[in-house]
């Protein structure tokens, strides 16, 4: 019996890169998947016709679309908010409404989609938020508004462990450093940069990432919560 056989599951962006890395994890493993996508529908539709995953539109900016997918998905087992978007440059000259669509999707909806699933969630259940090494250490400039809402989730991830612990609900970050996706690609114009703050000089697959994640949901990992897990390559060391 694979390690997560029974489990429902609901990864919120996972139609490209890290996410449809964790959907493709979840699902070998056994869990009753579904997933959600903001724009890329065709990749999310080949995406669940390889993986049997269930797939429906949300835009992570929206609560309350993200809410009603929750509630129509009833009680889950595993809950990971996938869905960011990084939006770097120089402060003085972003589109400040930018800024504030980032702060929605990275910041208010995974708050909001934790709280909402813990509603329903089975006791023991799992919640994973993907963070960045960058809510440790943003160590060149133009990453302030990107590296606050990753800091964001660091603060959400201890608070919400402590509400829901008495129920056996575990809530983790999961801290990527450069990791090979359409949003950083490895052999994009940061890659000298990015690998010169590194101890392991490369992007990681998307999949070395779905199997941390593969870990604090499974099994093993009841009595782990509260807690940022790293995986950078030494990034943020
Ligand atoms: P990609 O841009 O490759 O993929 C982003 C995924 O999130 C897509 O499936 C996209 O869906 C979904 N998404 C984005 N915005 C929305 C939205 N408004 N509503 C619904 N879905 C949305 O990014 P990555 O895979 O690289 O990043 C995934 C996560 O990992 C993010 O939280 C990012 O901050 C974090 N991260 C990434 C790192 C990296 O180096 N790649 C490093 C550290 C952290 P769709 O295309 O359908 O809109």
């Amino acid at each position: 019996m694979a390690t997560l056989t029974g489990k429902k599951a609901l990864v919120l962006g996972g139609s490209r890169g890290i996410g449809a890395a964790i959907v493709e994890r979840l699902a070998a493993d056994g869990a009753e998947t579904t997933f959600t996508y903001g724009g890329s529908a065709e990749a999310a539709q080949a995406l669940a016709d390889k993986t049997g995953a269930k797939t429906v539109q949300a835009d992570s900016a929206d609560r309350v679309a993200v809410g009603k997918v929750i509630a129509d998905r009833g009680a889950l087992d595993i809950l990971v908010v996938n869905a960011g978007v990084g939006v770097l440059g120089p402060a003085l000259e972003l589109d400040p409404k930018a800024v504030d669509r980032m702060i929605d999707i990275n910041v208010r909806g995974p708050y909001h989609a934790a709280v909402d699933a813990a509603r329903q969630m089975h006791d023991g259940g799992r919640i994973v938020i993907i963070g960045s090494v960058n809510g440790d250490r943003m160590p060149f400039p133009g990453g302030a508004a990107y590296a606050l809402t990753k800091s964001a989730v660091q603060g959400m991830v201890r608070g919400l462990a402590r509400d829901f612990g008495d129920r056996g609900i575990t809530v983790n970050s999961v801290q990527p450093g450069p990791v090979n996706t359409d949003l950083n690609p490895e052999d994009g114009p940061m890659k000298e940069l990015m690998h010169s703050f590194m101890a392991i000089k490369r992007h990681a697959q998307p999949e070395e990432i779905a199997g941390m994640v593969a870990y604090l949901v499974g099994p093993e990992a009841a009595i782990v919560t509260g807690a940022q897990h790293s995986i950078d390559g030494g990034f943020g060391a």
